[in-house]
């Protein structure tokens, strides 16, 4: 994941601005010097001369895990941060750095209260952003079951009031948010988290602003769907820890289950990992599919190679489903067009019979997934087996 591939994939995904990840990391933020150069304000871009130029822009960012005591409870915690320039940046890194080892890992792990990161980072730059990551997931996160709080005030403190967002992760959507009156006044937003090239920009924010560090949080605080048009979100099934259980032998539960079980695994006995939508339950103070005035909207997708490889009925990972994604882009622009912009008509001349009506059933929802559960991944069914077998034997799927 260099800087020149994360560009070259923003550009297939049909990203405009991405993080960097990982600037507290000195070797990293070495690269970011090396190889960027200042774009628009707070915006950078690939440096022209190293030809290598790209339209993707890149703002700096990192993720920080804060493991601490509070209240007589171990908290763990990963939060992002977000800085307007490369001093900033510098200022944040350096106070950091009497915290912990920086030079570790990519995202950091300090002994640092959550309240006190967001002091130390608000001190370096006023203009610098604090966001809580995956904000429900179990083990780290600011809601999480296993590791977190009730409330983003017991979390932090006085620095409450310069939280203006929170991330949703992979395993809830922003309708499952919607069932917090508390988090009303949040801007809900989404970011791909992503460890490997093929998988960023599988959650995303649509903007429509200026493109700088500035406009692009006026745009995400704003409630206002002019500006923050949609986000893009997985099904939240389809997320790590969407459903309680123990993974080690298979045992997912709803939560419903796992509370008719006294939050005992049948299996084993002990408590099992308890998943986002039971803690969203657990804390919500609304009934589900209400939506809150100035929500702003979303859209479920799943990753395109996800499709084409449920189409062909094999791994993502594979040739024929690699080819097959790369001709949709070439013809189609960018994944997200494939996904969400180009007319049905289009991806049919285009794609795959199997793989357009596969787009097509995503779009409209259907579709089925078993949830994720304590670290494992949901699993998608687009296509049952007779549906293959139509489009393998050439005959014209019927719409239904
Ligand atoms: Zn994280
Ligand atoms: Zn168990």
């Amino acid at each position: 994941m260099t800087l020149e591939n994360l560009a070259a994939w923003a550009a297939k995904k049909g990203i405009t601005i991405m993080g960097t990840g990982d600037f507290t990391h000195p070797k990293w933020m070495a690269e970011i010097k090396t190889k960027l150069e200042p774009a628009e304000p707070g915006l950078f871009r690939l440096k022209a001369a190293s030809g290598a130029a790209s339209a993707t822009r890149f703002l700096l960012s990192v993720e920080i895990a804060s493991i601490y005591s509070k209240g007589g409870k171990v908290r763990r915690i990963h939060n992002l941060v977000f800085a307007p320039s490369i001093e900033a940046a510098g200022r944040i890194n350096e106070a950091l750095g009497w915290r912990g080892n920086l030079a570790a890992d990519g995202r950091p792990i300090l002994g640092l209260d959550a309240e006190e990161l967001a002091k130390i980072v608000f001190d370096a730059d006023e203009r610098a952003v604090v966001i809580p990551a995956h904000a429900w997931t179990p083990w780290f996160s600011v809601f999480g079951s296993m590791s977190g709080f009730d409330s983003l005030e017991e979390c932090f403190g006085a620095m409450t009031p310069h939280i203006f967002a929170i991330e949703t992760g992979l395993s809830s959507d922003p309708a499952m948010n919607w069932r917090l009156s508390a988090l009303d006044d949040m801007a809900l937003i989404s970011n791909s988290d992503s460890h490997s090239l093929q998988r960023i920009g599988r959650e995303a924010n649509v903007l429509d602003c200026e493109h700088s560090y500035d406009a692009v949080f006026a745009a995400i605080r704003s409630h206002d769907e002019r500006k923050f048009l949609f986000t893009v979100e997985f099904f939240p099934e389809e997320g790590k820890y969407h459903y309680d259980g123990h993974a080690s032998h298979q045992v997912r539960l709803a939560p419903d289950q796992t509370k008719a079980r006294g939050g005992k695994c049948p299996v084993c006995g002990k408590k099992v990992t308890v998943g986002v939508m039971h803690r969203v339950d657990d804390l919500a103070d609304r009934p589900a599919s209400q939506k809150p005035k100035g929500a702003i909207p979303f859209k479920s997708m799943v990753p395109l190679d996800e499709i084409i490889a449920e189409a062909f009925d094999c791994g993502t990972n594979t040739k024929k489903v690699r080819a097959e994604y790369e001709r949709l882009l070439a013809e189609l622009g960018t994944e997200f067009a494939v996904l969400i912009d180009a007319p049905p008509e289009d991806i049919g001349r285009v794609a795959a019979p199997a793989v357009a009506e596969g787009v097509r059933r995503v779009r409209a929802g259907k579709l089925a997934i078993s949830p994720g559960y304590d670290g494992e991944y949901g699993t998608v069914t687009i296509f049952e087996a007779e549906d293959r077998a139509k489009f393998a034997a050439g005959q014209h799927m019927l719409f239904r």
